[in-house]
């Protein structure tokens, strides 16, 4: 099945009781059973609910795996990954990766007794030489925030394999329109549905995707025990969001291609970050792991100041400014007093995030206004 039809009818099954084309909302805690212990395989809402179970479907074909599993929001579903493991156990992750993941990492799993290894995923030799016999899993983020880096899934997944370690994947930014790891060789697949898979800006949630049933069952087994489950109203406009999916990632992406390589001839512009460009360090492994490259970009500019990118930011008008991305509508952000205002100014641009660094999550408008937009604000 292509792509489009499969966002289309994932999940989707007429209503056995009415037939409604669309998944009720199945607001219940609870089901009545007809004696103890036999029911319709559904008792209590934390454990199962039709809403979820439709959604979780249409998780795993979105991705093309076997299981899907809805969590109450990204960094929810990231706990659970991180709850397969034991004290002692080591993780290897990116030293770019989405803040929340950084800060549950460092904040909270970390007194637990859980190792975390931040290397250069760019490089997949960095992987390589920070593995050692604890180490349990792998972290992979690509394309990262802000600077758009690129990971060699399949590369990574071929040294995890070899030595028995699990690879989870985040695809949050490119969406499974735009790449699908668990075809490169992934064991886990994770997403903030918040983000492109909602894609309309109004609801919080995660999701996993996996293949092996004994990895299923463990995070089936922690989703219910820890109780980090979506509402079943989130659940049907994550359902809605995914049917349109491939229709706002094609233009997601005509967009960011038209924008950065309008940003890049920019008088104003110092410097664009966007996987899409031939010379982007490593535009061979995105070319080649994903399909497109989507609306997430970021620029810095020639004066490079708070105060100017500032300036830029108070003056657009339809990129209005958020936090997060995905959304239909285009939304700007400054990592430097925003995201990432926690990290003291040295190390940021020592991580290359300077000062005027500004980051665009590109929506689906006519192209030609957000550029207007932006041809103002920038001047
Ligand atoms: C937003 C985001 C998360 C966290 O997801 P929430 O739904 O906000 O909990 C994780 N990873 C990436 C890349 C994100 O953008």
């Amino acid at each position: 099945m292509k792509t489009g039809t499969k966002f289309i009818h994932a999940g989707a099954e007429p209503d056995p009781s009415t037939g409604a084309i669309m998944t009720p909302i199945y607001q219940t805690s609870t089901y009545v059973q007809e004696a103890p212990a036999q029911n319709k395989g559904y008792e209590y809402a934390r454990s199962q609910n039709p809403t979820r179970t439709a959604l979780e479907k249409a998780y795993a074909e979105i991705e093309n795996g076997k299981f899907g599993l809805a969590f109450s929001s990204g960094v929810a579903a990231t706990d659970a990954v991180i709850k397969l493991l034991s004290p002692g156990d080591e993780v290897i992750c990116g030293n770019d990766m989405y803040g929340g993941t950084y800060r549950l990492f460092t904040k909270v799993f970390q007194k637990f007794g859980i190792k975390f290894h931040y290397v250069d995923m760019q490089d997949v030799k960095n992987i390589a030489v920070a593995i050692n016999e604890n180490t349990k899993l792998v972290w992979a983020e690509t394309p990262t925030n802000p600077l758009m880096n690129i990971c060699d899934i399949e590369a990574i997944a071929s040294l995890t394999k070899a030595k028995n370690i699990l690879l989870c994947v985040d695809n949050t930014f490119a969406s499974p329109y735009l790449q699908n790891p668990l075809d490169l060789g992934a064991d886990i697949v994770m997403h903030s549905a918040t983000k492109y898979l909602g894609g309309h800006s109004d609801v919080i949630q995660g999701a996993l995707m996996m293949n092996d049933q004994k990895l299923r069952d463990e995070l089936y087994f922690i989703q219910k025990s820890c109780g980090a489950v979506p509402g079943p109203m989130d659940c049907f406009l994550v359902l809605r969001g995914i049917k349109t999916l491939h229709l706002r990632m094609q233009r997601h992406s005509e967009n960011g291609r038209k924008i950065a390589e309008w940003l890049r001839k920019h008088p104003k512009v110092e410097r664009v970050y966007w996987c899409g460009f031939e010379d982007h360090p490593n535009y061979a492994v995105a070319k080649k792991q994903m399909r497109d490259f989507g609306g997430m970009m970021s620029f810095e500019l020639k004066n490079d100041s708070v105060d100017e990118a500032k300036r830029v930011l108070s003056s657009t008008k339809l990129f209005s400014l958020a936090e997060s991305l995905g959304g239909v509508e285009s939304l700007i952000n400054h990592p430097a007093t925003m995201t990432h205002a926690s990290i003291p100014r040295e190390e940021r641009i020592k991580n290359g995030l300077s000062d005027s660094l500004i980051r665009l999550s590109v929506g689906v408008e006519d192209a030609d206004d957000l550029i207007d937009d932006l041809n103002r604000a920038i001047g």
